[in-house]
């Protein structure tokens, strides 16, 4: 199945074709349809399985080529990091489109949100406590909410959200399409569903979890501030021939490249922040080996399809364990060998450990490397693993 079965517009075509989705994953497949008619829709789906695309496709389609008033889609996230990745995508995916979006969460100060809300916003992403104070203080009205997304449920309930998420629900407009999405279903789940989905169609999808057997995975313990050496320490030592590393942020991503150029080692890194075509240029010159290494982000990496890369480096853990199958699987493709290596430091512990159990085994400790932190000590680490 391609996105042209999906009923998608054009211009949609065209935006997933340059960043590289060729292919729909189960719950677009599944949601896409029956959202671009505008039924509600209950998906019981984590993230990792594409639900973002899911529900952002078709409300960009819907409203895409209309002027707008007010506010037309509000997706809310529970957390600032899931709202600011919920809002990466709908950069992209909006990039061929007039539409404008906004995202909002506490921690930092109002005074930049309320500028840029001053300003027609089409699709507003928020965490609920945010919203609910610019609310009360009547910088947002939502009376023209046309779409609403209500993502992470679950972990909205059990961050203790239910009454703010009621309070912003009783504001919207009753005529609305409304898009509902938990990893997991308990009572309070259906309950708060019922009361806010008409007729809604129910999407179960399960998430990925196996890597493929043949890459080879290993972990590396390490301190932040020797990332960078243990990086070269690899380039140098190790037959690798290319290598896609992975950061977190896309100033993560210039500072290891810059570094890497600096020794004379030729890379690129590419990012959201990067145009079209010097993003092409980039994986043009990785393909045909004029690059040795690419630093990206996740969202920029999709689409990444390189037949014989040999090595993936996760220069940082990421949050979402499912995001660590995603990444390793770029190596190794179509029964090819690849080696996945993680550098790991003290406070990125706990993502790996969310990694292991999500791909049921733990994965290999390096520790006789130049910058190997005490922790990586095979004993040490076997206690950590009995503790966890
Ligand atoms: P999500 O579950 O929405 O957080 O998506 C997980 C990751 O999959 C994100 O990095 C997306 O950019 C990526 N993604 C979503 N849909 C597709 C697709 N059809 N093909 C390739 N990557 C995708």
């Amino acid at each position: 199945m391609t996105f042209k079965d999906l009923n998608l517009a054009e211009s949609l075509l065209q935006t997933l074709t340059a960043i590289g989705y060729s292919t729909p994953t189960e719950i677009q497949q599944k949601a896409i349809p029956h959202l671009i008619l505008g039924k509600d829709i209950f998906g019981c789906a984590q993230t990792g399985t594409g639900k973002t695309a899911a529900f952002a496709l078709p409300i960009l389609q819907h409203l895409n080529g209309k002027r707008h008033q007010g506010i037309k889609a509000l997706v809310l996230a529970p957390t600032r990091e899931l709202a600011s990745q919920i809002s990466e995508n709908i950069a992209a995916y909006s990039k061929n489109t007039h539409l404008t979006h906004a995202t909002i969460f506490g921690g930092v100060s109002q005074k930049n949100q309320e500028q840029i809300l001053r300003k027609q916003i089409d699709i507003l992403v928020a965490t609920p406590g945010r919203l609910l104070d610019l609310m009360q203080q009547g910088i947002i009205r939502l009376n023209t909410i046309e779409y609403f997304v209500l993502d992470e449920a679950d972990r909205m309930l059990d961050m203790g959200f239910i009454r703010d998420i009621k309070k912003i629900i009783a504001t919207l407009p009753q005529k609305r399409q409304t898009m509902f999405f938990s990893a997991t279903v308990s009572p309070e789940i259906k309950e708060l569903s019922n009361k806010i989905l008409v007729n809604p169609i129910y999407v179960s999808v399960t998430p990925v979890s196996s890597a493929a057997p043949l890459i080879e995975q290993s972990l590396f313990y390490v301190d932040q501030q020797d990332k960078r050496s243990l990086l070269l320490h690899l380039l140098k030592k190790e037959g690798i021939e290319n290598a896609l590393v992975f950061t977190r942020t896309k100033r993560g991503a210039n500072k290891v490249a810059k570094d890497l150029n600096n020794v004379g080692i030729k890379t690129e890194a590419i990012h959201g922040n990067k145009s079209q075509s010097a993003r092409e240029r980039a994986l043009h010159d990785f393909k045909n080996k004029s690059l040795r290494v690419l630093v990206a982000t996740d969202l920029a990496s999709r689409g990444i399809d390189i037949d014989k890369l040999s090595h993936v480096i996760n220069y940082e853990i990421p949050d979402v364990p499912e995001t660590y199958v995603h990444r390793i699987g770029r190596t190794g493709r179509a029964g090819a060998t690849g080696i996945a290596y993680s550098f790991c430091a003290h406070d990125e512990k706990s993502n790996i450990k969310s990694i292991q159990k999500l791909i049921q085994k733990s994965i290999p400790v390096v520790s006789n490397h130049p910058y190997a932190h005490p922790s990586s000590k095979p004993e040490n680490f076997r206690l950590e693993i009995q503790n966890s």
